[in-house]
């Protein structure tokens, strides 16, 4: 059976949690989309973990990893985060990687930098890890799967010298930058042929007979639905899909494998990056949030940048679950919000006088001002609670008040960065 774990919301909602925490009962844990720009926090035994490529089952060594096809794979990035947890105890991990998933090169890292500066004050926000590059390149088939690695020199050489053309092309006269040199392309990908070659197979052939034998499968799906470049807040999203149905497509299953989408939706909001946030807050209001949010504060595992702020926005969250097809959620983060008086939740999107309960288009979105129904808090630390019912009245209140909204069963709420702070409905 495949499940997917996905985020509704704009990203870092607790996946990587969840997933650890699902892994224990998964033969196998897969990336299929998304590079080494986000990162998901695990807390376990072995300490606190921020794996950017990593699949989360890396700690547990009875499940295999497998980095898919729709992943944007950064070679050295991989090995330095497998060497990582190793020299802090961690056995090393099984892990595959398709021999259809590209390579992200230096120069996409390149591009993704020099586009950034050239649009100053108007920049996406990236990460600047080639991830927009790397995705173009990939859609305009000048990308390198890394089976090409291995095939004859001659005809590699070939498409480097071609590739290198059209990259100086843009390097040199668009963004006045020292051109690329072939040689030196190709001699970065044979360095990559070595490091990569003891993972590398057919992994959806593996899969393929691995669901044959009902193996467990688990999909890992970075960011949340608002980034996804179809249906998020387009152009500030990122270059490829986070939603559950392009799982499939990410590592080569037949789409009606995947039976469950457990779909994490966060108790407040919180973005990084550009782009509109109809619920975000300011002020004083937003860094105590911040402060007091996620494990440690609100800074992005990869960047550190500070965390854009905001109260939960049903409109926004509904919208995310019915794009992941959620068949049940998470909710997470909830014993953040025990310190507050008053609970605003946005439950409608006020555009041109009209309120809209429904998730609209990006010039839509510029114009809605977020329409409020406010919670009493419950001022309680509800961090150790396991049994729902322990949980104080307000709080139920709040949860059931979001899961009506969703539109989806709360199946789980989390309480707490560990492992075991989760209360199960
Ligand atoms: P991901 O990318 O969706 O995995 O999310 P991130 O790892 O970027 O952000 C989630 C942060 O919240 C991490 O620091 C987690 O350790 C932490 N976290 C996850 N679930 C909970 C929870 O229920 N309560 C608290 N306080 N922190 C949580």
């Amino acid at each position: 059976m495949v499940r997917a774990v996905v985020g509704a919301n704009w990203g870092d909602e607790g996946k990587g949690k969840i997933t650890d925490m699902l892994a224990d009962s998964s033969d196998i844990v897969i990336r299929f989309q998304g590079g080494s720009n986000a990162g998901h926090t695990i807390v376990n035994d072995y300490g606190k973990f921020a794996l950017h490529l990593l699949p989360s089952g890396v700690f547990h060594q009875n499940i295999v990893n497998i980095i898919g096809n729709g992943v944007a794979l950064n070679v050295p990035k991989l090995v330095e985060e497998i060497e990582s947890v190793v020299s802090r105890g961690v056995t090393a991990p099984r892990i595959l990687v398709s021999d259809r998933a590209q390579l992200l090169m230096p120069y996409h890292v390149l591009l993704d930098t020099y586009e950034e500066a050239r649009l100053a004050g108007k920049s996406y926000g990236s990460t600047k890890s080639g991830i927009a590059p790397f995705y173009s390149d990939k859609f305009a088939k000048k990308g390198f799967q890394v089976n090409e690695l291995f095939e004859d020199e001659k005809d590699l050489r070939e498409k480097v010298e071609d590739v290198v053309t059209l990259k100086n092309a843009l390097i040199t006269g668009l963004y006045h930058q020292e051109p690329l040199k072939g040689d030196e392309v190709f001699d970065q990908l044979m360095e990559y042929k070595d490091m990569v070659a003891p993972y590398v197979c057919d992994t959806s052939a593996y899969l393929h007979q691995a669901l044959k034998e009902g193996k467990n499968i688990l999909l890992e799906g970075q960011l949340g639905s608002l980034k996804d470049p179809d249906f998020g807040i387009y152009p500030m999203v990122t270059s490829s899909s986070t939603l559950a149905s392009y799982g499939a497509i990410g590592c080569g299953i037949p789409c009606y494998e995947i039976k469950d989408v457990i779909t994490v939706v966060k108790a407040y909001s919180s973005a990084v990056g550009g782009g509109e946030f109809v619920s975000e807050i300011f002020g004083d209001e937003a860094d105590e949030l911040r402060r007091r949010g996620g494990d440690g504060g609100e800074y992005g595992a990869t960047t550190g940048r500070p965390r854009r702020m905001g109260w939960f926005d049903a409109v926004a969250s509904r919208y995310g679950c019915r794009m992941q097809g959620a068949t049940q959620v998470v909710l997470t983060v909830l014993d953040v919000l025990g310190y507050l008086d008053e609970i605003p939740v946005c439950v409608g999107y006020e555009i041109d006088g009209e309120v809209m309960r429904d998730f609209p288009v990006t010039h839509l979105l510029k114009k809605a001002k977020p329409v409020y129904k406010v919670f009493p808090g419950w001022k309680t630390d509800i961090t150790g609670i396991t049994d729902y019912d322990k949980l104080p009245k307000g709080c139920r209140d709040y949860i059931e008040f979001i899961e009506k909204e969703l539109e989806v069963p709360i199946t789980m709420v989390s309480n707490g960065p560990r492992r075991h702070d989760i209360i199960k409905r």
